[in-house]
């Protein structure tokens, strides 16, 4: 048996883009399939958003661009942050679209006018924007700071991008992530652009089951080997975890080097179907859970089967995001596997 399992269910990102769709309409929907996909897998992500009716994709660099364009020969793809330098041309030669925080135009590429208006990253001012020759225009963008919280903050951004977009007539103009999709309807304009929410996760941390979506990846190992702790015995590095009784513990063979975060002590996976906390201080290569009388080789669920990536975000103090991203992918460390359910 592997050391882990990370499952991804492509019948889940068709569902939750299907549920985005219909959010958006007539809005376009498309897939942002940046860091691998939330740590999915990109190139899964995105047949399955395309297949459920996405129209565009949406990565973060030109060389992510680049590896989808191998398997998308005609798909229109977005480069949302700035090219480095030497990347334009990998840009031309993939056929990739290019965001623009400033009014000079790669040669040779579609671009998309990103301008800034209040997220205070990357983007231009509306003069900016209206400076660039029009012929090689093909959207005009900005980006939400406030989607998941502050309304009144998403309502000034909207009311900015109205007035760009109409500066800027017959242009394709996209604004909304995940939570501007599903919570105001007025940020929607010609296309969104949808990341967390695709991958079945919350945009705003709670249950993603409240706002129609499904979970699609599962993290999934096994007890290696049981413990006994005599009163007084602890497991892992500070002794963090001291038994005052005679308690078994299971090691996992999963650690922070696999993305299960160092921080997690505490948080709580599925043993053998049953709830159990992570106890200690979690290795690079593995932690420690409480068992009741789960067996040796009793499976452990990390994420999925109702354990949620956004139960651990909390413990962390940090946003599913960062969860999914951080799950560690490479072959050497655990093995991956597309479902379709
Ligand atoms: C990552 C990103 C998105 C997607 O955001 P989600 O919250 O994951 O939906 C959209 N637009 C831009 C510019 C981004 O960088």
């Amino acid at each position: 048996m592997e050391r882990s399992e990370i499952v991804v269910d492509r019948g889940a990102i068709r569902r939750n883009a299907a549920r985005l769709r219909e959010a958006a309409a007539p809005a376009e929907l498309w897939a942002v399939v940046k860091a691998d996909g939330y740590g999915h897998g990109a190139l899964e992500a995105a047949r399955a958003a395309l297949e459920a009716g996405a129209s565009g994709l949406c990565v973060a660099t030109a060389r992510e661009g680049e590896d989808l364009r191998a398997a998308f020969r005609e798909q229109r793809i977005l480069v949302m942050s700035p090219l480095a330098p030497g990347e334009e041309a990998v840009a031309r030669e993939a056929r990739l679209e290019a965001a623009l925080s400033t009014p000079e135009v790669p040669a040779g590429l579609g671009v998309h006018l990103k301008v800034d208006t209040g997220m205070g990253r990357w983007g231009m001012t509306l003069d900016e924007a209206l400076a660039v020759p029009r012929d090689r225009v093909v959207g005009v963008m900005s980006h939400l700071a406030t989607a998941d919280g502050d309304a009144a903050f998403v309502r000034t951004q909207v009311e900015r991008f109205a007035a760009v977009t109409g500066a800027l007539p017959g242009v394709q103009a996209h604004l909304a992530n995940s939570a501007g999709t599903l919570r105001f309807p007025e940020a929607r304009f010609d296309a969104v652009r949808c990341g967390v929410a695709l991958y079945g996760l919350s945009p705003f941390g709670d249950d993603p089951a409240g706002h129609g979506l499904e979970p699609a990846l599962s993290w999934r190992s096994r007890v290696a080997l049981v413990k006994a702790l005599a009163p007084g015995e602890s497991t892992g590095y500070g002794r963090r975890f001291v038994a005052k009784q005679p308690t078994r513990v299971g090691i996992v063979p999963v650690g922070y080097a696999d993305g299960f975060r160092r921080g997690l002590t505490g948080t709580e996976v599925l043993v053998a179907g049953n709830r159990r906390r992570v106890l200690g201080t979690v290795s690079m290569d593995s932690f420690a859970v409480e068992l009741g009388d789960e067996p040796p080789g009793a499976p452990v669920t990390l994420v999925g089967d109702g354990v949620l990536a956004e139960d651990h975000a909390r413990v962390l103090g940090t946003i599913n995001y960062e969860i999914t991203c951080g799950i560690n992918r490479h072959p050497a460390r655990a093995v991956g596997r597309v479902v379709d359910g």
